[in-house]
């Protein structure tokens, strides 16, 4: 019986567990944290040997296979200790996607992966194909896989999961964009994160494909460079493409083989340059399932949105209220107010990661009326914006920065919360402080 040791029992560690056990594996699962109630419940059940509080070496050293939750850096001494033992350390993905059959879609990418990837799911199951949806979304792969397996999966991809493939394939892989993130897990090197991301088509043959975004000249050079077997489907929003995904007059086109869609831009549910990206990623992998050209065409006027992405939150005395806690960059901040338009109370900050803001100056010069800065230290947004706007306050409490972007706004404004920083200076994580704006502007 071979031996897994499972790093870390949250959601990707204890979906293997299950899955693992289940598979015939003898499994045992280490966290170094306290392990949360719910998850301990689900090894008790499963009879499955677990620790918390400590990572004891006798256990795991003698391990036959690593999974190693995503959260935990390579560097580690213990994660060092088992590469040199020549133990294989994988993730989740990897151990999971051995006991499948489905068909795979893999999104990654800087921003854009958790919309791309619920868009697509959309299409797929309005579409009456049997799909799941996976990855960084809702439960483990390895969990959903412990239960039944499907005819495809739409997985999420970070690139710490994609760190720990071997031979994970996806049959369409997407890119959605490659922007500096996490580069603290990069030995700050950004092309270290950049080649992190191709991961996903290192597996992939002519038979498979790699959709990505022709604008991004991160992509564009790594391609060049470094050259992969997938059959190449580009989108672009800016240059009409011979193949691919491309803008004409406020249609998207999508030239896929022989086949070819048009799809007007004005009924997409989703606003923003950066979502007509997302729709082209999602519709062509839609095309390459052959689904219905109308179903694509619905789902795309008809979906709903992610929570905390451009969400829309009331409008009160004509000023449109928005939650876009999850843009964590600069780059996510930079579509966001870009797809302003009318006046904006931009809210801002938190925990800078090394952000340059320079991109975003020409649309505070243009759009931006006020700027309420909500970090433990706003010095650095201070600086760069204090000559732009005439108005900017800072604040540490949600409320306050809801009720002065209140005061200075007026009829026809937006206030928008999209902050460019990660969370965690003053809230649990970004959907905490989405869910403090959204209840913020309903107690105004
Ligand atoms: P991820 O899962 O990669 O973090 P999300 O779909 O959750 O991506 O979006 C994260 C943030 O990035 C949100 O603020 C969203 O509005 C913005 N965003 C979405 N798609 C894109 C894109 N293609 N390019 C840039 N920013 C995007």
């Amino acid at each position: 019986m071979k031996r897994l040791v499972i790093l870390g029992a949250a959601e990707s560690g204890v979906g293997t567990a299950v899955l693992g056990k289940q598979k015939g594996f003898e499994v045992f699962v280490s966290d170094k944290g306290e392990i949360k109630k719910k998850y301990k419940d689900v090894l008790i059940h499963n009879e499955i040997e677990w620790e918390e509080l400590q990572h004891t070496e006798e256990m795991i050293l003698n391990a036959d296979i690593v999974m190693k939750s995503p959260g935990i850096p390579d560097k580690i001494e213990l994660v060092q200790k088992l590469i040199e033992l020549n133990v294989s350390v994988i993730s989740e993905i990897e151990f999971a996607s051995q006991f499948t059959k489905a068909n795979i879609i893999g999104i990654t990418g800087s921003n854009g992966k958790t919309t791309t990837t619920m868009l697509t799911h959309h299409i797929l199951k309005s579409a009456g194909l049997n799909v799941g949806m996976a990855g960084n979304i809702g439960d483990s792969f390895a969990k959903q896989l412990a239960e039944n397996d499907k005819d495809h999966f739409v997985l999420e991809l970070s690139s710490f999961q994609l760190d720990g493939i071997v031979n994970f394939k996806p049959s369409i892989a997407i890119i959605t964009n490659i922007t500096p993130d996490h580069l603290d897990r990069y030995d700050n090197d950004f092309s270290n994160y950049v080649a992190s991301k191709f991961r996903i088509a290192m597996n992939q043959n002519s038979e498979d494909y790699l959709i990505y975004d022709a604008d991004d000249t991160t992509i564009t050079e790594y391609l060049e460079s470094n050259p992969v077997q997938s059959t190449l489907l580009p989108f672009s929003i800016s240059k009409k493409l011979d193949k691919g995904m491309y803008l004409k007059d406020n249609n998207i086109k999508l030239k896929i083989d022989n086949s070819q869609i048009t799809m007007p831009t004005t009924n997409l549910a989703l606003e923003g340059k950066h979502n007509i990206k997302n729709a082209m990623a999602a519709s062509a992998v839609a095309q390459l399932l052959n689904i219905r050209k109308e179903t694509i065409r619905e789902c795309l006027e008809n979906f709903d949105g992610v929570e905390h992405r451009l969400e829309h939150v009331l409008r009160i005395n004509k000023v449109q209220y928005i939650n876009d806690s999850k843009a964590t960059n600069v780059n996510a901040t930079y579509y966001a107010l870009e797809s302003m338009d009318a006046p904006t109370v931009w809210i801002v900050g938190g925990e800078d990661k090394g952000n340059d803001y320079s991109e975003l100056f020409p649309f505070v010069n243009e759009k931006v009326k006020a700027i309420i800065c909500l970090g433990v230290d706003n010095k650095k947004l201070y600086e760069n914006f204090q000559h732009m706007v005439d108005i900017i306050i800072e604040t540490q409490y949600m409320s306050e920065a809801v009720k002065i972007a209140y005061k200075v706004s007026e009829a026809g404004d937006n206030v928008l919360l999209s902050p460019a920083c990660a969370s965690f200076d003053l809230f649990e994580n970004y959907e905490d402080r989405g869910r403090q704006f959204k209840d913020a502007v309903r107690n105004l």
